[in-house]
């Protein structure tokens, strides 16, 4: 009997070294120490033995039981510090590893410019209002002295959904609708950025899209001084305080007097090269004072006050201020070109 504890004592021994896990230690427990285990069984079988050899036996499984649980708790003390260890091998952060990149979008050049062209006009009190793209052509042209049979319509071409309404030509109609919200004869100083449209080609300097920026104000007593250091200043500040400006004649149907507005080339500096023709200039934007007839027509009163107006290309300054030759990359969303800025 006694051989018989000694040889299942080794025998639990040795399961309980070569357990692997912490799971397996248990089953070894059920296996030799439980109420159906192993030692219990031999407990149980005592009843065939004498009186005398009972105590005895009993002492020495109670024994063996004892040293097979402080085995069982060595071990596993063993295995879970080892599987700790793994867990904090495997889970291990290496903080000296460089960080994974986030890619980050930015602004796109035309809304940077748009948005330092609007910082410039902000910044002398103008307000910035905005109107519909899909416009009424009472707004599109008749308020701006254009009606329908004028010669000046042909100048451009638009997208007509119907008979009276189109895909607006020109900013200018959020003037209108500005001024005919107005108490007559209020004071006016804003800008109307946003998208026109109309029917031109596709290639590097027309779009039948584009972006356009049109500044109209209206007071008593303004003059084309006013719109003369007004611009100036919006030129030398969005390209640089040397930039050449000069006025040139022209004609608008809703400005009188009318002028294209250029500036010495900025490639150049005037002295003549491929982008400015050989001329020293560029042409930059299109100004004038406000037809007296476009003030009556949306309740102005050109006896009491008087204005100017000016509309302008952000694509074009955008494409002289990054030197850019090419209108169709702002709108290809190439990420080559659009990473650039
Ligand atoms: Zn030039």
């Amino acid at each position: 009997m006694e051989e018989k504890i000694a040889q299942l004592k080794a025998e639990a021994a040795a399961a309980v070294k070569g357990a692997s896990d912490v799971a397996a230690l248990n089953d070894i427990r059920v296996k030799y120490l439980g109420k159906k285990g192993e030692f219990t069984a031999i407990l149980r079988g005592m009843g065939s033995l004498s009186p005398e050899e009972r105590p005895k036996v009993g002492a020495i499984v109670n024994a063996a039981k004892g040293e097979i649980e402080a085995l069982i708790g060595e071990q596993k003390k063993t295995l879970e510090a080892k599987e700790l260890e793994a867990r904090l091998a495997s889970e291990r952060i290496d903080v000296t590893l460089p960080g994974r990149n986030v890619p980050m979008g930015h602004l796109h050049p035309l809304t940077l410019t748009l948005e330092r062209i609007k910082d410039i006009f902000v910044h002398m009190g103008f307000s910035v209002e905005e109107g519909p793209e899909i416009e009424r052509d009472y707004f599109n042209f008749e308020a701006l002295n254009l009606p329908k049979d004028h010669p000046a319509r042909d100048m451009q071409d638009s997208f007509y959904i119907t008979e009276e309404i189109l895909m607006r030509s020109q900013t200018s109609p959020v003037q209108a609708r500005t001024m005919q919200s107005n108490e007559p004869n209020k004071p006016i100083r804003m800008i109307a950025p946003g998208r026109v449209y109309r029917r031109d080609e596709y290639d590097a300097t027309h779009s039948p899209m584009f972006t356009q920026v049109e500044g109209l104000v209206i007071d008593e007593g303004i003059s084309l001084a006013d719109l003369k250091g007004t611009l100036e200043l919006f030129l030398h500040q969005i390209f640089n305080e040397n930039v050449g400006v000069r006025f040139r004649p022209s004609f608008f149907p809703f400005t009188e007097p009318s002028a294209e507005v250029d500036i010495s080339c900025v490639m150049c500096h005037g002295e003549g090269c491929k982008v400015c023709k050989g001329t020293g200039w560029l042409e930059i934007l299109g100004a004038g004072m406000v037809h007296p007839h476009v003030l009556e027509m949306s309740g102005y009163d050109p006896k009491k006050v008087s204005g100017f107006a000016f509309g302008m290309g952000v694509e074009r300054i955008a494409m002289l201020s990054y030197g850019v030759d090419d209108l169709r990359l702002f709108y290809d969303n190439d990420m080559r070109f659009l990473s650039q800025f």
